[in-house]
């Protein structure tokens, strides 16, 4: 709060496509106000989807209740998925906590009880409740809460590459190794493996190789231990897929959806599972084998409306093709020329609509000057420590894009 003293909060006063403004100036909104603004701000057709659906119906109790909105994004959600059911919360956290329990629950009911143990990835982050920390590669963030906490093993020497181009995207077989005989070692008491697949956001936004994250995939199915894919930050088509693990392809037991769904309109999240999953609940109320679990605002009808009219605008704008064909080659070809122009960028790296690059410098907080500087410039560029990225609205202009460039090379 401090740093407010010198830099005090933008005063947001209203936001359009990619941009947004302060006291009527324009920003460029380069990371999608956290992640989430997959097709830009106040975009119409989710303003009209919203309006719409605020006539008819906001919202009722969601058990014992269904309505034609919350069937439709289901069916859409588990065809685009593959998956057979959903389940739905309102935060990132959340989804990921209802996959953590289920996967445990599921043990329970199966008779392996001594099958608990999460095995996540370093540099991993999964949300911030107090089990969604736990199976985070966070240091300073739970240092404090060890008390509300419990133990995950995190997998060490993950292949990070720089992009597809990266001959460790297509073969790991080394770190590959070391992960199994990491994993071999405790997989009796293992329940589950939760991995962001192939982008991890919070921890820097690395990337890693397609590879491993089959070879991951295929272990964890043939060694009956669940995989749980937290999509959160790289689902909706933020890879260029419409999930990341279509690149490796996979098909996780539970895959978590939030943060794009909505294009960060309204919260809303999803944990996705299959019937095999789901059949293990399945039985007479007396025998108490129900999956007991609900939040207030689950699958809200405004949110559900808003995430069914954005997966309705990828395929009626051709998003992806977009993204493939013009934003990813264009943001990271602008990338590379700034850091070959100005030599004070390292280790660039992309994957679909996100572009990242380390500040090389030894400067504390770097990162965070430059984000001080970039505003002034008219861009909200938010360093993760000394990590700069690009992950803009997936429908964000060349122009705009061009326009970052500019202001990046300005600061570097
Ligand atoms: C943002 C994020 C979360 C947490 O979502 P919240 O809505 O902030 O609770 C979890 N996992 C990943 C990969 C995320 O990027």
């Amino acid at each position: 709060m401090k740093d407010y003293e010198t830099f005090s909060p933008l005063h947001i006063t209203k936001a359009r496509g990619s941009f947004i403004y302060h006291n009527d100036k324009p920003i460029i909104d380069a990371i999608s106000s956290w992640w989430s603004k997959s097709l830009g701000h106040s975009h119409p057709d989710l303003q009209k989807a919203l309006t719409q659906q605020l006539d008819a119906l906001e919202h009722t109790i969601l058990a014992n209740t269904t309505n034609t909105t919350i069937e439709v994004l289901t069916q859409k959600l588990c065809q685009l998925t593959h998956t057979d059911k959903a389940l739905f919360a309102s935060d990132g956290s959340c989804a990921v906590e209802i996959a953590m329990k289920m996967s445990i629950h599921a043990r329970v009911i199966k008779g392996q009880s001594n099958k608990t143990h999460f095995v996540a990835l370093q540099n991993g982050y999964h949300g911030e409740t107090c089990a969604t920390l736990s199976v985070s590669d966070l240091g300073l963030y739970k240092e404090a809460y060890q008390a509300l906490l419990f133990d995950c093993t995190f997998l060490k020497d993950i292949p990070y590459v720089t992009g597809i181009n990266d001959p460790l995207w297509h073969d790991t077989q080394c770190a590959w190794q070391k992960s199994q005989m990491q994993l071999e070692a405790i997989k009796d008491k293992l329940n589950a493996v939760i991995i962001e697949p192939l982008i991890q956001g919070a921890g820097g936004m690395l990337i890693y190789s397609k590879d491993y994250l089959s070879r991951l995939a295929k272990w964890c199915k043939e060694n009956d231990i669940y995989l749980i894919a937290d999509e959160i930050m790289t689902g909706i088509g933020r890879t260029g897929k419409m999930l990341a693990c279509e690149h490796a392809d996979i098909t996780p037991d539970f895959i978590c959806l939030s943060k794009g769904i909505t294009s960060g309109m309204l919260p809303l999240s999803i944990c996705l599972t299959h019937d095999d999953i789901y059949a293990l609940f399945y039985d007479d109320y007396a025998t108490q084998k129900a999956f007991m679990h609900s939040h207030t605002h689950s699958g809200n009808t405004l949110a559900s409306r808003v995430a069914l009219e954005t997966l309705t605008i990828f395929e009626r704008e051709s998003i992806l093709n977009y993204v493939n064909k013009t934003l990813a080659p264009t943001m990271h070809n602008i990338m590379l020329e700034i850091a070959q122009s100005t030599q004070k960028l390292h280790n660039i790296r992309s994957l679909g609509g996100v572009v990242a690059a380390d500040l090389k410098t030894t400067e504390p907080r770097a990162g965070y000057k430059l984000y001080q500087r970039a505003i002034e410039k008219g861009a909200l560029m938010r360093p993760l420590g000394n990590t700069i990225y690009w992950l803009p609205p997936l429908n964000t202009d060349i122009k705009t894009i061009n326009k970052l460039g500019e202001i990046l090379l300005e600061l570097l």
